[in-house]
This record gives C-alpha cells, sequence and structure tokens, in this order.
C-alpha cells in the first residue's frame, strides 16, 4: 500500500448510511467511495482497489454474505479486507459472515471510535501482510536469481571441465603416441602388454606374441642422408608395417629406429613366423621416398606371450634378447626367442658389470709371450698380452673380455693401462741391466682406441713417463683397424711412425682387408695368424697359404712372423720358408713377469 492516504470502498444500499461513514471517515483521511450495489463495486473494484471495503449485509438483490463471497471468489479483490456492519447482531448472522470471508463484523449501531479502531487495524494487518508478501516476493526472485547464477556458474564449471578433459585426452594421446609415426610409443605398448599378459594368465585359451624389430644399420642412412630422409624412412616403414597386420594386432614404434608388435588371439607360434616373414619380404622392396630411393632390412626377434611371465617389461626383453640374436646371425632374418639366449644375455650383463669393477679394482695382468728370431734362434721381442685376474673365476682369457670392455667402451683405459704396465716393465728390465736392450716390445691396441682423439698424445705421454725408446716399441693391430682406409687412421698410423714406433698388422689373413690399401699404410710386419701355421701340416705338399703370406710381406719390404708355432716341424718349416720371426708354445706359452724374465735370463735358444 503506497498511498498515503487509505482508499475505502463503503457498500450499501441506504445512501444515508452511505454519507454518515463517509463523512466521518472522510474527516480522518481516508479517502471515501461509496458503491450501492454489487454492479457499483465492480465498476469501482476494477477503476481502482479499494484498501478496505465496509460492507452492509441486508441489500435487495444480492446481499452482503453474497457481495463478500463473491469478491473472495475474485483473484483481485480476494485479498482486500472486508468488514461487515450490520444491524443484524445475532451470533449466527457474525458466523456466516465470517464463513463468507469477511475478516471483522461490526454491530449497528456503531461507535466511529471503535469503527476507525477496526478499520486501523486491518489496514494495518493488510499493510503487513503486503510487506510480508513483497518480502515474500522479493525472496522467492532473489532465491530465483541465485539459482539461475548457480546453475550458471555450473554450467560454466562444466565447460570448463570438458575442455579440460578434452584437452588432458589430447595431452595424453602426445605422452602416449610417438610424434613422428602417430604410432604407440613404449609407454603404451607396455601397458597393452601388459594387458594381453593379464589376459592370458585369466583366459587358457587367448595366445599372443610380441615382435620386436631393428632396422639393420639404419644409422647408415642417418649419417648419410641426414635426419630428415632417415625420418621419412622410418614413416614409411612404419606405413608398411601397419599394412601388414590385422587392426587387432598393436605396432608401437618404441624407439629409434626399433619396433614393436603384439600379436593377438594367435594359436601358435607359427603365426607370429609367418607375419614376420611377410615383414621381411615386404622391407626387402625397395623405399621410394621423396628425394631418394632406398633399401632397409630389418631383424626381428619373436617371444611367444607365456603367462609365466612376471611383466611385460620381461616378455619385451626377452624379444629384444631375440632381435640381437637374428642381428649376429646375419641380419635381415627372424629368431624366436629360447631362454638359453637369456641365461646368455645375463651372464654378458654380469661380465660387464665385473669388468667396470676390474677396472677399478685393477684387477688386470700382463703377461708376457716371446718372439723368436728365426735367424738366430734367440728372443728378439715380448708380447705383451692382458690377463683379468677375477676374483673367483681366477685367470680370464683377453679372447672373453676384450669384446665385452670394447663394447661397453672400457676398451681404452684397459689397453692403455697395458701399453703402460707393458712399456714400464720393460723400462725397469733394461735399467736393472735385465733385458739385453735391443729386446722389444710389442702391444696390442684395440680398433676402438683409434677413434680416440688424443691417441697419439696419450702415446706420447706413456713413453715420456716410462723412458722407453719408441724404436723398442711395436704396436700390434688388426685388420678391421685399416678396414675403414680412412685418412683419420692413416694419419695415426703415420704419426706413430714418426716417432720410430713399430707397426705390426696383427692376425693377417683373417680380415678382408684388400692388398692394394695394405701398401699405402706404413706397417713394419705382418703376423701371420696362427690358424694359417696350424693348417701348413694338414696340407703338406703346399703349406697352405703360409708361403704366399710371408712372400706378400717380404716383397712390401716387411718382415714375416708365424704366430701359433706349436711343433719343431713347423718351425724348421718356417726356417725353410724364411719366415723372419715366429711365436708359439713350442717357445713359451705368454708367462708372468717372474716366469718370463726367469726364461729369458736362461738365453734359450731354438
Ligand atoms: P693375439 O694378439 O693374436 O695374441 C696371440 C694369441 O695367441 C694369445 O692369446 C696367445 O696366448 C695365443 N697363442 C700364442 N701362441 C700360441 C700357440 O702356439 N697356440 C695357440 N693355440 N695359441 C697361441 P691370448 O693371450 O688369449 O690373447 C688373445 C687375443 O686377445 C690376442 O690375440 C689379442 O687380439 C687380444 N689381446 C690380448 N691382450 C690384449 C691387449 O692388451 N689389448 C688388446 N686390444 N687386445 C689384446
Ligand atoms: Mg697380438
Ligand atoms: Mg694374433
Amino acid at each position: 500500500m503506497n498511498q498515503i492516504q487509505p482508499d475505502i470502498l463503503v457498500i450499501d444500499d441506504k445512501p444515508d448510511n452511505l454519507r454518515v461513514l463517509f463523512s466521518l471517515l472522510h474527516r480522518h483521511d481516508y479517502n471515501v467511495r461509496e458503491a450501492l450495489n454489487w454492479q457499483t463495486t465492480v465498476d469501482m473494484c476494477k477503476t481502482k482497489l479499494p484498501d478496505l471495503i465496509l460492507l452492509d449485509i441486508m441489500m435487495p438483490d444480492i446481499d452482503g454474505y453474497e457481495i463478500c463471497h463473491q469478491l473472495k471468489k475474485w483473484q483481485l479483490t480476494a485479498d482486500i479486507p472486508i468488514i461487515f456492519i450490520s444491524a443484524l447482531n445475532d451470533v449466527f448472522d457474525k458466523v456466516k459472515a465470517f464463513n463468507s470471508g469477511c475478516v471483522d463484523y461490526i454491530s449497528k449501531p456503531f461507535a466511529f471510535e471503535e469503527v476507525l479502531a477496526r478499520i486501523n487495524n486491518h489496514l494495518e494487518l493488510r499493510r503487513a501482510k503486503m510487506e510480508i508478501l513483497q518480502l515474500n516476493t522479493e525472496l522467492e526472485n532473489r532465491v530465483k536469481k541465485r539459482t539461475q547464477d548457480l546453475e550458471n556458474a555450473l554450467k560454466e564449471l562444466q565447460n570448463s571441465v570438458n575442455i579440460r578433459q578434452e584437452l588432458q585426452t589430447k595431452l595424453l594421446n602426445i605422452v602416449l603416441h610417438d610424434s613422428l609415426t602417430g604410432l604407440p610409443n613404449r609407454v603404451l605398448f607396455i601397458r597393452k602388454l601388459e594387458k594381453a599378459l593379464q589376459q592370458a594368465k585369466e583366459e587358457s585359451s587367448y595366445k599372443f606374441a610380441v615382435l620386436f624389430l631393428d632396422c639393420d644399420r639404419f644409422k647408415v642412412i642417418n649419417d648419410s642422408l641426414g635426419h630428415l630422409v632417415g625420418d621419412e624412412l622410418l614413416v614409411a616403414i612404419a606405413r608398411r608395417l601397419q599394412a601388414s597386420l590385422s587392426p587387432f594386432d598393436t605396432l608401437s614404434r618404441l624407439g629409434g629406429d626399433e619396433f614393436g608388435i603384439i600379436l593377438e588371439n594367435i594359436t601358435d607360434i607359427n603365426s607370429a613366423i609367418i607375419l614376420a616373414e611377410e615383414i621381411l619380404q615386404k622391407l626387402s622392396i625397395a623405399f621410394k621416398l621423396s628425394r631418394y630411393e632406398v633399401f632397409m632390412n630389418a631383424s626381428i626377434g619373436i617371444n611367444w606371450g607365456s603367462r609365466d611371465y612376471e611383466k611385460p617389461e620381461y616378455l619385451l626383453r626377452d624379444a629384444d634378447t631375440a632381435m640381437y640374436r637374428a642381428k649376429a646371425l646375419g641380419r635381415a632374418r627372424y629368431h624366436v626367442f629360447d631362454p638359453i639366449m637369456y641365461q646368455e644375455a645375463i651372464k654378458l650383463l654380469q661380465l660387464e658389470n665385473d669388468l667396470r669393477r676390474a677396472v677399478e679394482r685393477q684387477e688386470f695382468l700382463v703377461f708376457y709371450q716371446p718372439i723368436v728370431s728365426l735367424s738366430t734362434g734367440k728372443i728378439t721381442a715380448l708380447e705383451a698380452l692382458v690377463r683379468w685376474q677375477h676374483p673367483t673365476r681366477g685367470l680370464v682369457s683377453p679372447i672373453e673380455f676384450i669384446p665385452a670392455s670394447e663394447e661397453i667402451g672400457l676398451i681404452n683405459q684397459i689397453n692403455l693401462w697395458v701399453l703402460q704396465t707393458a712399456c714400464e716393465t720393460i723400462s725397469t728390465w733394461y735399467e736393472q741391466k735385465l733385458l739385453d736392450d735391443s729386446l722389444c716390445i710389442s702391444v696390442n691396441l684395440s680398433a676402438r682406441l683409434f677413434s680416440q682423439r688424443d691417441l697419439i698424445s696419450q702415446i706420447d705421454s706413456i713413453i715420456e713417463q716410462t723412458k722407453i725408446n719408441p724404436i723398442y716399441l711395436k704396436i700390434e693391430i688388426t685388420e678391421s683397424v685399416i678396414m675403414g682406409n680412412s685418412i683419420a687412421i692413416k694419419n695415426i698410423l703415420y704419426q706413430l711412425k714418426e716417432r720410430k714406433i713399430n707397426l705390426i698388422m696383427d692376425d693377417f689373413g683373417t680380415g678382408y682387408s684388400s692388398l692394394s690399401y695394405l701398401h699405402s699404410f706404413p706397417f713394419n710386419s705382418l703376423k701371420i695368424d696362427k690358424t694359417f701355421v696350424k693348417r701348413m701340416q694338414e696340407n703338406q705338399e703346399n703349406m697352405g697359404l703360409v708361403p704366399a703370406m710371408i712372400g706378400i710381406a717380404h716383397s712390401m719390404g716387411m718382415t714375416a712372423i708365424a704366430e701359433g708355432v706349436e711343433t719343431p716341424e713347423q718351425l724348421a718349416q718356417l726356417r725353410n720358408l724364411n719366415c723372419d720371426y715366429a711365436q708359439g708354445y713350442l717357445f713359451s706359452r705368454p708367462l708372468p713377469q717372474e716366469l718370463i724374465i726367469d726364461l729369458i735370463s736362461s738365453s734359450p735358444q731354438w
């Protein structure tokens, strides 16, 4: 009720009554309107809704009860407080009045104060009611708005959760896939392998196999044609592999040039073998890249998905081991894993660990084997041969540990230590006059050392420290060193030659070096491998290749040393062939330093 003057509608059929109430109320600042019957009441209410209605009961057409009833039924007026003013004073009338919906009942004749007080009360009540109503509406609106706000906030949250989830899926996709080929990466591959393994453990009918594929000599492509071509090739390989698989199989790029395959729902290992053969066949066809046509083979290791495996990593490891065996057997082929290979791999790993420890603890020894001049029959040189004094296995042969130490990068340390020790020992013996000072020391150097940039300066510093005269130092290298015929190697060899160090080509005949370029390296001697010396006896008439080898050495201005001489017959034959030097068990096995010095001091002659 926002009007200052409350609006009161008085309904009475008697104009006198109306007049009385009108003048009384008007005096008290009420806005009063009058209606004589139902029709005018309706019109009045339509024009403006009153704040309160004073209603007479007894009226000619429609009585007060009916009017009250109608007003209460009418939505527009239902809330307007109605007070009856009537001469009827019976309880029955009052009850009927209240039943028809009035809020109060004033009996005539009335005291005007009472009328005023009741009117005020009900106006007040109505005001309070309206206020509550308004407050309620406001509250409702506020609740509605809050609900809407909350709904909006929820929607926004849901949106950002969706975006985040999408992003997460994208990220997960990136994390679990190889960016170059789009294939699952190692992490995802291991997960899938784990699933397959789990399924195999649960369902005896479910069988699977793992294939580990490594490209053969991929590095050559990268090094010669560049990484972009390498990448292009990897994508092409991935496509060819995918084309050989069913949609149920998993192909993954495990890293570099390695791929993994999980072959599911197969009946036996033959399915894996057939697939490997198909892959090898497909890979053997040239790859037509954007600028080059290249050939790329691969080696494949196959492992049966046995349910006995504890972890998927072990399954993959064994497929990897089988792949290595395929490479060792000549590449471009497959190999099926068998557990013995695992034992061998473990042994190799153990050997590598032991070797690292051996280097730290200096568990190596140098043995010496005499080299005899066939013209004088006397010892002219010693070959230093390394031994490993293993804490539990005793003396270990270099044949067993040199290749492994080359593989794991320990050869430089071990080999330079041998060189240093041999030079030191021989130099001390010269000083102590235990040796004739023309006796030479021959040391084997691994091909790996030649890729070390500071090899020459290392050798220089050993020479300087041990005070050995380099003319008594011989270095033995195998054919593999010169096989690349590289300028860098040639350069190193010439620098050694400049220092007057003797160069011996060891194991001559076992490699593939070409005689035409052997000529361009500054070797002093060829050491004929023991296998040829051995065959000399089997092949009495022409003595195999040995005469030719001695001939080659001499024709190139080099001396010939025969290795592995075990019998007096061999010695005699070599002498006949004018071989210059010989070495072998016939003279002496390689001996530790105390024993070799004893042997030398006994001045043997053969
Ligand atoms: P190598 O340089 O050809 O050494 C000769 C090998 O033949 C030695 O084996 C020696 O004991 C063996 N031998 C000598 N005379 C006879 C014989 O009459 N009959 C038979 N059957 N064998 C004989 P070892 O000491 O086991 O060394 C094997 C190989 O290990 C060496 O072959 C050499 O290639 C390598 N090696 C040894 N010490 C070193 C080293 O300090 N550095 C490097 N890089 N390699 C080494
Ligand atoms: Mg040697
Ligand atoms: Mg040899």
